[in-house]
């Protein structure tokens, strides 16, 4: 039975969903309140300098893969996908850590650092290889609605690993601090602290070490690209500049949504924006979660982010740099613990135009530089421009190199930033996180509980942050609605 359905909001989520919900034959029409869609992933293209403006790990690729055979296309039906080598590298204020493309190249960085810890490595990322199976293909693909999703023969038997953290397993097996602090990285994508993340999803350090770090020819916004084309394929109807500011109920049925003041008649109303934004459509009695439920909740970090334009190449840089040369537990409670600006943070920073000539102009330098924060935390451009020449300076430092001088423009992104352009919830920058208390059905549901057709996908539902788990979130809303309408 095709229904007319609205989808808010053009995120990798939202766009995920429209295209199952379009090829099962329904009427669907996305709304983004912005004048261009990708939602936190979009590009900024300035002088001839191309960056993406959120997301730029292209992280498991298997996943990217399985969205677009949903559909009978691969991903180089739309773009080039290029294994990254080395993958990244890491500076610590004594020495650098390559991350290669391959796990025995790995091996011997580690080697290199501590004798013997090659040995350790292989038999975690076996451990890390076998959970990222069960993941991904047995527990992510669920839709939270029952503990009992996550009860399957494999889990059952890996119980311990969600009461253990993921800091004392990698401690129990590394001593040198630079190793743990590699290998503690990719859970910093969940959006919790390695101590505060279950030991089982050390199926991230799978993701890093076994499946690679890739790049999409042109960058991230060419999946965006790909995806708004698919949709559009499959007849999937997408305005932009049109913001949604009311959804309508009546009778516990959501019947219609107010864009640009206009209200437009729907079967069918599913939000991709910020889940607490959602809620914040409907009139009070039609919301499921409390202010007070939301202020309790851990929330990944929000950031600081500049987008530069360098006038020449840089020196001793990749493509992606970690800068891992200060304190993380200390920077740690500074974004969790005792929310302030960190005194001495740690940074990350992206340099696309060093292994994609499409990203700079030749002799150039495109640089992406983010810093991890706490969310809802004051934003003045004064505090930008005091964290950029922090961070400038340990980064000449590092790379032994002046580039101060060689900023051709430079545009900073934060708080408030993400709070205007995409309603977050105190500008976190990639929702919710991960922890044992908000996993899969402890999570805010993909279903209204108040409002019978009324749904939910994105970073703060199921299964949470990353753009992987969007593509998933948008799958699994779809095969819900697919299921309560008889589709
Ligand atoms: C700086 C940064 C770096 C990141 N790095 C990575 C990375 O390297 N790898 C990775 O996998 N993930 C990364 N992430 C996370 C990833 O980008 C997100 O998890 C993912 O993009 C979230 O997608 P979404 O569909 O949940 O929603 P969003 O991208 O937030 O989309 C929601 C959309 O809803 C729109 N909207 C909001 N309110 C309304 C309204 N009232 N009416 C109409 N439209 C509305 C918004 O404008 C937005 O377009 C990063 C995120 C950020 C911010």
């Amino acid at each position: 039975m095709s229904k007319n359905i609205a989808i808010i909001g053009s995120g990798f989520s939202a766009l995920s969903a429209s295209c199952y919900l379009a090829s099962s034959g329904h009427n669907v029409t996305v709304f983004e309140k912005n004048s261009t869609i990708g939602g936190r992933c979009r590009q900024l293209k300035k002088e001839g300098f191309t960056f993406d403006i959120g997301p730029s790990w292209y992280w498991m690729p298997d996943i990217f893969n399985k969205f677009f055979a949903d559909f009978n296309k691969k991903t180089s039906d739309y773009y080039q996908l290029d294994k990254l080598s080395p993958a990244y590298k890491i500076f610590f204020k004594d020495d650098q850590i390559t991350i290669g493309d391959t796990l025995d190249k790995i091996c011997l960085e580690f080697e290199r650092i501590e004798k013997g810890s090659s040995v350790p490595l292989k038999k975690f990322i076996n451990k890390a290889a076998s959970n990222y199976d069960i993941a991904i293909n047995k527990v992510v693909l669920k839709p939270g609605l029952s503990p009992f999703e996550l009860v399957t023969p494999e889990t059952i038997t890996r119980i311990d690993q969600f009461f253990k953290t993921i800091s004392s397993e990698v401690r129990k097996n590394f001593k040198n601090p630079k190793l743990i602090s590699t290998l503690e990285f990719p859970v910093l994508f969940l959006g919790a602290k390695p101590n505060k993340t279950p030991s089982f999803y050390n199926f991230m350090n799978y993701a890093d070490f076994g499946l690679g770090t890739w790049h999409p020819k042109g960058g991230m916004y060419e999946i965006i690209k790909a995806m708004s084309a698919l949709a559009e394929s499959l007849g999937v109807l997408i305005k932009t500049d049109s913001n949604v500011s009311k959804i309508d109920v009546s009778d516990k049925k959501a019947t219609s949504i107010v864009v640009n003041n206009k209200t437009l008649a729907f079967d069918i109303i599913l939000s991709g924006a910020d889940y607490h934004h959602s809620e914040t459509l409907l009139d009070q009695e039609h919301r499921q979660y409390s202010e007070n439920y939301w202020s309790k909740k851990t929330f990944a970090p929000s950031s600081l982010l500049f987008y530069i334009g360098f006038d020449k190449k840089l020196n001793n840089v990749q493509h992606h740099n970690l800068f891992f040369d200060t304190d993380f537990e200390n920077h740690a409670k500074e974004i969790y613990d005792n929310p302030a600006w960190p005194k001495d943070p740690l940074f990350y920073a992206n340099f696309p135009s060093v292994t994609d000539k499409s990203m700079a102009p030749e002799g150039s330098e495109t640089g992406f530089f983010l810093i991890p924060i706490a969310p809802g935390i004051e934003d003045t451009p004064q505090i930008r421009e005091q964290y950029l020449d922090i961070i400038l300076n340990r980064f000449e430092k590092l790379t032994k190199q002046d580039v101060k001088n060689n900023i051709i423009f430079n545009e900073s992104f934060c708080v408030n930033d993400f709070i205007e352009q995409y309603n977050s919830y105190k500008g976190n920058a990639y929702g919710m996180a991960n922890t044992l208390l908000q996993t899969a059905f402890l999570r805010p549901n993909l279903k209204s509980k108040k409002v019978n057709n009324l749904y939910f996908t994105g970073q703060l539902t199921v299964p949470g942050p990353g753009v992987p788990p969007a593509l998933i979130s948008g799958k699994l809303v779809a095969e819900l609605i697919n299921k309560h309408h008889n589709a």
